[in-house]
């Protein structure tokens, strides 16, 4: 690992053009890694060209260069020395770039559990609270000290993928990093502003009424939303409700939680989430998904309702055998 850690360094100082890329439905931290390290590679006087199957989420536009993501992957690979997959856990999330496989080398930098090391040069650390604290590693090993823009990404991917600092991977390390990055002289509150404060009307009201249809099993332990494709088409685009997953789960009884997604008729997005020892990844996995042990998703095919049946079945036998 540590071999590959020099690799990549060595990659990220040579001068070369790259395409990035990350998981489909970006998130805060598959955003923000991504502006990093195209940063990183710049300053070293090379290029990147980050291509991604959706369009950067509204929340994360104020992110340095997000105007300059594409959804278009290269027409050839001639140009470029390598591809570098951030914040994906598979392969198959890549955005459609690493499969079928590019005939440049795959650099894998992440911080699933569950990734299985698909890369040719593999950095993964499940250890690392978010794949932006990684990038800031490997910002300090190649002397670049982050500050505006750089520290500002950084610092956003690792805000997100704590839950702003809630969930168990909040590490002294995470909370330590954000120290840094925040005495660097960026802004926190203009962050918190741009990812939890600029959430139109309209969306707000979806969340309302999807929130009026919260469900539990009889003893609460399982907890689920549901935005069925004719809900969800109401939103401007389904990243609006990205952190949606949440509100299950503070629900004070709830153990598991799930929201359903219906992103195309038919096909349903589960995001699972949970509170303290009880994994959603292993139940994840049913599904052929994977993630982190408090937060987890898959993707499975069927009507809303037999899916969605199927699925808090599966949860609460998992929780009799947590
Ligand atoms: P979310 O529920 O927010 O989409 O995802 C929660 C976590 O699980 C994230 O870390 C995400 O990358 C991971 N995840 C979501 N869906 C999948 C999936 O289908 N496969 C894998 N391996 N990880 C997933
Ligand atoms: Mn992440």
């Amino acid at each position: 690992m540590s071999r590959d850690r020099a690799r990549i360094l060595a990659l990220l100082r040579s001068g070369g053009r790259f395409v990035i890329t990350s998981h489909v439905n970006p998130d805060g931290d598959s955003v923000a890694s991504q502006c990093a390290v195209r940063l990183l590679v710049e300053h070293f006087g090379g290029r990147a060209d980050i291509v991604n199957s959706h369009p950067v989420p509204r929340a994360y536009r104020f992110l340095p260069g997000t105007s300059r993501f594409g959804t278009r992957p290269p027409k050839t690979w001639k140009p470029y020395s390598a591809v570098i997959a951030l914040d994906c856990g598979d392969a198959r999330r890549a955005s459609g770039l690493l499969e079928p496989r590019p005939p440049v080398p795959v650099v894998n930098v992440d911080h699933h559990a569950t990734n299985p090391g698909y890369g040719d040069l593999n950095l993964v650390d499940p250890e690392a609270c978010s794949t932006a604290e990684i990038v800031h590693g490997l910002a300090v090993s190649l002397g670049v000290r982050p500050e505006g823009g750089l520290a500002e990404a950084l610092y956003t991917g690792i805000l997100t993928d704590t839950g702003s600092f809630r969930h168990s991977n909040a590490t002294p390390r995470a909370f330590r990093i954000a120290s840094l990055l925040v005495g660097s002289g960026i802004d926190p509150s203009r962050v918190a502003q741009a990812v939890y404060e600029s959430v139109t009307f309209e969306t707000l009201q979806v969340l309302g009424e999807t929130l009026a249809d919260l469900r539990r099993t009889p003893d609460g332990r399982v907890a689920w939303i549901r935005l069925p494709f004719a809900v969800l088409r109401k939103l401007a685009s389904p990243a609006e409700s990205e952190e949606w997953a949440g509100y299950p789960r503070s629900l004070d009884t709830a153990v598991i939680s799930v929201c359903f997604k219906e992103s195309e008729p038919g096909l349903i997005r589960l995001s699972f989430r949970s509170k303290g020892a009880v994994d959603v990844a292993a139940l994840a996995a049913r599904w052929d998904g994977g993630g982190h042990r408090n937060a987890a998703g898959a993707t499975a095919r069927g009507t809303f309702e037999d899916v969605e049946r199927a699925v808090i079945a599966a949860a609460r036998r998992h929780l009799g055998r947590s």
